[in-house]
């Protein structure tokens, strides 16, 4: 019987869901462990879905037992379970130490989205988004990060790798992936892995609102999808939606996405996210200076329509408004879509994942600022 003694020196229990195949061939050899554990624990863990150690069959007793004593298999806390009239449902997940954050899964005739966070709160204060008006707490680890898809397969009852609900993974909850960029590229990793979800590279999308540095080294390190919260065609709009954009401005963002293109080696191509605001950026004007700014570019633009929340100081574009916007930008041969709102009635919508910040103190100075108003 081999048990691998030199895993019970680890110092502290360490949580499998975050790891990827990589990590989990350094845990297991560094212990004296063969190698292929690694790939075992693995699918166990997110293709089977295993909640405890004892489920590993083709695992020895005397490992498992060693691992239930240096390892764990850790998931946030599901406070809040609803499914919308549309079908969508929403999750809120309680963290050790008390954040939650939200997850939303979007069921559509031929795939099945799940909207995950990647921070608790944002740093980034879009004027727009209900999750600034939290402030920023914390990164989430690349485990509660995994977390969300390993809860949402299990609850929409994924038995097995054939019976997929969840087709589409983007991370379009709260947060800037980006800024929280190790835990994400792990979670993305784990996310395109065979021996786990296996998604393919264009059904892991991550969303940014343009944080350079990080954007460039995305292409290097990864092929996931890419979309880009662009909202404006001037800086000076884009400065007040998008304050990141006062430090990256727009000609280094679109350079940046030029680059981010000739990174792939696949024929491939960047949504842009553009919300539709009315009388700030949908304009006849917006939409031929979009087309101009795209120019070269493989693109496709996601119009969406702005979900209000209580203060926001914003309305959303009328429909006919944000139609004429669409096919303007189709006249000039972009490829634009309208993003059906979905999940409205229980504020699963994008932008109005709020969770719950443990530090209320940072919300509550969010609102004296008086731009929200004093309420
Ligand atoms: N921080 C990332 C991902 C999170 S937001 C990013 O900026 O891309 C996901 C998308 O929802 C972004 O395009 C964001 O700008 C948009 N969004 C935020 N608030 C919104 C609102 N109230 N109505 C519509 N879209 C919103």
């Amino acid at each position: 019987m081999n048990v691998p003694v030199n895993l019970l020196k680890k110092p502290v229990k360490q949580n499998l869901l975050g790891m990827t195949l990589q990590d989990l061939e350094v845990f297991f050899t560094e212990s004296g462990e063969k190698a292929f554990r690694a790939s075992q624990v693995m699918k166990w863990l997110h293709q089977l879905l295993a909640a405890d150690f004892d489920e590993m069959t083709n695992i020895s007793k005397a490992l498992r037992e060693t691992l239930k004593q240096v390892a764990t298999i850790d998931v946030p806390e599901i406070v809040f379970d609803q499914t919308s009239a549309d079908g969508t449902r929403k999750w809120v997940l309680q963290l050790e130490g008390g954040n939650k954050i939200e997850t939303v899964f979007i069921p559509e005739a031929n795939r099945g989205t799940l909207c995950i966070s990647s921070q608790v709160g944002c740093a980034l204060d879009c004027s727009f988004c209900s999750t600034a008006r939290q402030g920023f707490s914390r990164n989430l680890t690349s485990a509660e990060i995994v977390g969300q898809v390993w809860i949402a397969s299990r609850l929409l009852g994924e038995n097995s790798r054939d019976d997929r609900k969840i087709t589409n993974v983007v991370l379009m909850g709260m947060g800037e992936p980006l800024l929280n960029y190790d835990n994400v590229l792990k979670a993305i990793t784990i996310f395109m892995h065979d021996d786990a979800y296996g998604l393919s590279k264009r059904r892991v999308t991550v969303s940014t609102s343009g944080v350079l540095p990080k954007l460039d080294l995305l292409g290097k390190d990864s092929n996931v999808a890419l979309a880009v919260s662009l909202h404006a065609v001037t800086d000076e709009i884009r400065d007040s939606l998008v304050p990141v954009n006062k430090k990256y401005p727009l000609k280094e963002l679109m350079a940046s996405c030029r680059r981010y293109i000739e990174n792939q080696t696949a024929k491939t191509h960047i949504t842009f996210e553009y919300v539709m605001l009315n009388g700030v950026n949908d304009s006849h004007q917006d939409a031929v200076k979009l087309v101009a700014l795209l120019r070269g570019i493989p693109a496709k633009v996601n119009l969406i329509p702005f979900n209000p929340f209580p203060d926001s100081g914003y309305d959303c574009s009328p429909m006919p408004i944000i139609k004429e916007f669409k096919e303007l930008l189709m006249k000039s041969g972009l490829v634009a879509t309208i993003r059906k709102t979905r999940g409205e009635d229980i504020d699963a919508a994008c932008g109005q994942l709020v969770g719950k910040v443990k530090d209320k103190s940072r919300r509550e100075r969010k609102f004296e600022n008086p731009r929200y108003g004093m309420n």
